[in-house]
């Protein structure tokens, strides 16, 4: 939706560029539709009329604080303005009440001092420059003054600054809801401190960010009567288990393996560890050491994270042991025993480590030794004991990995839970929540159909949202919406979700068939989807899958689908440590009571992430919502630079420009009566010519220009997409 009419020589407008995006220009010839341009970098284009977007000539160098401020509303006025507040260190820009927070990669102290939190207390939105804190602020006032129960959802690619934007929101909270009290571990400090607890564990190095969560959060953070911090409450989202076994360069495993590693002498000896470099968990990639991270210090940091939060000593040390005996597992190498071709285990390496794990996890040697190389089968006339081969033994004892260290993590969950408290009065909540953004990679798995179909929840969730927002709006001004309409995502979402008969449910099918292959799996959704606008089968491949989202198409492989879907303990693992002398470990894995999950093995993990959700979507959806969605300027993770076509790309996926289209759909230019008579007066100055009303006034200039389709408000003339862009067109040749 470029320019129709009304582009004349020597105007100035945006056309798009592959490296730039956009690039801004001069009119310098009109032939029918085609326009010729002299781009600013000193180029001739030629481009269709309808193409090109008039560029605003009148925005202040500083750009806006609200997008929806700019005077023309398209995408490289967006671009233009986020770009423009970036090189001035100006990283937070509104889009209506939707917060944009571009990551400045650098710190930037005085954004974030007491004294800036102190001004935000209770100023109005708008009032001052966009902030994380305004947000904040925000939630807050509603929550106290209206009763409402809001949710600040955080979005945006890894790398793009959430987790950092949860914790200065958690900050504010805590400095507004805090009391001043000596204690020493105050409902507030708690709360802050659970966050570099479960960074320490569910956090590592990735090739997009250094500090990535690889798991997704929310926060529920209660208040009593008096705005004061009583209690919280943390869910954590599927935890990438996969990773605890297996990296490839550059990036690194969870933070806390290496930062064990760098413990005091004393605790390296206790748990008879070594150079991280003789791990094979670890050595599976080059990248030990971060930049400007010392490990050593992070551990202590840890542990001190660890006390406040409510972990005791005690406990805190049996979390190390099983941090210490994965390592040592991960290192059981086993070989086949020659006749037979049964695991074994390799060497006395191999042996020592085994000794370890065992003696850490306070389990028998020998059980550990069969529990890793041989299966019992249950059939019904006998109990077979069936040994694995070595390739077996290795997938048992990385399953095993991977089921202690998320039984960990979801013990330190549930702890810090306990630990902080919740209170059942509460009636005054903030939720926050932190989750990966839309991910589409090379090869996409099933972590990525998860992670994409909770961006498809969201995404309707904050559709509907703006549209409703924008409603309101055109119902408070008393103008007529009716015509407005727009395209929704549920079409997705049912051929992911829907019961019976969408993806997750033919997953878990295939799932419970003991014959089912991926290639069975994808055959049966080729089928189904057949003519699923969403739905597009490869040429060339039979084992993947390509879904049309929202935010751009995603194919992903299909090849371990099933086998990640599928969440199940091997029985022989869950009787090892069930036994373990260790209570904690013990408790890790209570005995299962009921025969009947004993028996079906199989729990799925795509249904239990739905449901889960589901239930964050009803709540979300009982709350009022904000939205703050971070950018990522650059993939070199350094400040200064602002990369154009990458930013465009994100704010597509953010829904920035689905709610502009929406709004453009509608009226997306607003002006009080006195800015449109301060800006367009000069097209009909008789307007103003005796005792005048400014509404009057506008309807005047309005109808000397003879366009349609505009609405005069209450308060604000409300303008068609284009129509600012025609009427200073008009002021132009005055
Ligand atoms: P992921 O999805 O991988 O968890 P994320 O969106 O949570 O990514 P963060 O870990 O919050 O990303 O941010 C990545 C890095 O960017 C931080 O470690 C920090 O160095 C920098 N950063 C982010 N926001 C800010 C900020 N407001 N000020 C200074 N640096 C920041
Ligand atoms: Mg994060």
């Amino acid at each position: 939706m470029g320019l129709e009419r009304n582009c004349l020589v020597g105007s100035h407008v945006w056309v798009e560029d592959p490296t730039l995006a956009w690039i801004d220009g001069e009119v310098s010839k009109v032939d029918g539709k085609d326009v010729e341009i002299q781009t600013s970098d000193g180029r001739i284009v030629v481009e269709d009329m309808s193409k090109i977007f008039p560029k605003d000539m009148e925005t202040p160098y500083v750009g806006v604080n609200d997008m929806t401020r700019l005077s023309y509303l398209h995408e490289p006025g967006v671009l233009h303005n986020l770009l423009t507040r970036y090189e001035c260190n100006k990283i937070y820009t509104y889009t209506g009440n939707i917060l944009i927070a571009i990551n400045p990669f650098q710190r930037l102290p005085q954004l974030y001092d007491s004294e800036t939190m102190e001004q935000y207390k209770g100023a109005p939105l708008g009032m001052l420059n966009p902030h994380v804190f305004a947000v904040a602020d925000v939630a807050y006032r509603v929550m106290m003054n209206e009763g409402e129960r809001n949710s600040i959802l955080v979005s945006g690619e890894s790398g793009s600054g959430k987790t950092e934007t949860t914790k200065m929101l958690m900050c504010y909270l805590a400095n507004l809801g805090g009391r001043v009290a000596n204690e020493r571990r105050t409902v507030e400090q708690q709360v802050l401190e659970s966050n570099p607890v479960l960074e320490a564990f569910g956090n590592a190095k990735t090739v997009r960010n250094d500090n990535s969560s690889r798991f997704g959060k929310f926060v529920e953070i209660q208040f009593d009567g008096h705005g004061r911090i009583s209690g919280a409450a943390i869910r954590t989202y599927l935890l990438e288990r996969s990773r605890v076994c297996q990296i490839s360069d550059p990036e690194r495993n969870y933070h806390c393996f290496y930062r064990l590693c760098s413990a005091p002498p004393e605790e390296i000896e206790k748990y008879k560890l070594g150079n991280p470099k003789s791990y094979h968990y670890l050595n599976q990639s080059n990248c030990y050491e971060l930049v400007g991270v010392n490990d050593a210090h992070d551990y202590l940091a840890t542990r001190h994270a660890m006390d406040v939060v409510g972990i005791s000593q005690e406990e805190q040390d049996a979390i190390f042991r099983v941090v210490a005996a994965i390592l040592h597992l991960g290192n059981i190498e086993f070989e086949k025993e020659e006749v037979s071709e049964h695991a074994v285990i390799k060497d006395d390496q191999a042996r020592f480590h085994l000794q370890m794990t065992a003696e850490l996890l306070m389990c028998d040697p020998q059980a550990l030794e069969d529990a890793l190389c041989k299966r019992v089968m249950i059939t019904r006339e006998e109990i077979i004991k069936r040994s694995l081969d070595p390739l077996g033994a290795i997938v048992g004892r990385d399953g095993l990995a991977k089921t202690i260290y998320s039984r960990l993590f979801d013990w330190l969950v549930e702890k810090i839970n306990f630990s902080i408290g919740q209170d059942p009065d509460s009636n005054s909540l903030i939720g926050i929540l932190d989750i990966y953004g839309f991910e589409s990679f090379k090869t996409n798995s099933f972590e990525q159909f998860c992670i994409n179909f909770t961006n498809e929840k969201l995404q309707q969730h904050f559709n509907q949202h703006v549209f409703k927002m924008e409603q309101e709006e055109y119902v408070n001004e008393q103008i007529d919406w009716s015509y407005i309409d727009f395209v929704d995502n549920q079409d997705v979402l049912d051929l992911i979700e829907k019961k019976p008969g969408g993806i997750i449910a033919l997953l878990d099918e295939a799932c419970m068939f003991p014959k089912s292959t991926h290639e069975t799996f994808c055959e049966k959704l080729y089928q189904t989807f057949k003519t699923h606008k969403r739905f597009i089968k490869p040429k060339l491949s039979v084992t993947s899958f390509t879904i049309a989202h929202y935010a751009g198409e995603v194919p992903y492989d299909a090849c371990q689908f099933l086998d990640k879907n599928k969440d199940y303990v091997v029985l022989e693992h869950q009787e090892l440590l069930s036994a373990s002398k260790c209570s904690f470990v013990a408790g890790l894995f209570p005995p299962i009571l009921d025969e009947s999950t004993k028996s079906s093995k199989f729990s799925s993990i795509g249904s239990r992430f739905k449901l889960q959700l589901q239930q964050l979507m009803e709540y979300v959806n009982s709350t009022k919502p904000l939205y703050i969605r971070c950018v990522k300027p650059n993939n070199l993770l350094k400040p200064g630079i602002f990369d154009n076509v990458n930013v465009m790309q994100q704010l597509r996926c953010g829904g920035v420009l689905e709610t502009i289209r929406i709004s453009c759909a509608g009226y997306p230019t607003r002006r009080t009566f006195k800015e449109f008579i301060d800006r367009f007066s000069i097209l009909c100055p008789t307007a103003l010519e005796g005792n005048y009303d400014e509404k009057a006034v506008c309807t005047r200039i309005l109808g000397k220009i003879g366009l349609s389709g505009f609405q005069i408000g209450e308060t604000k003339v409300f303008l068609r997409a284009n129509q600012m862009a025609e009427l200073d067109a008009a002021r132009a040749v005055i």
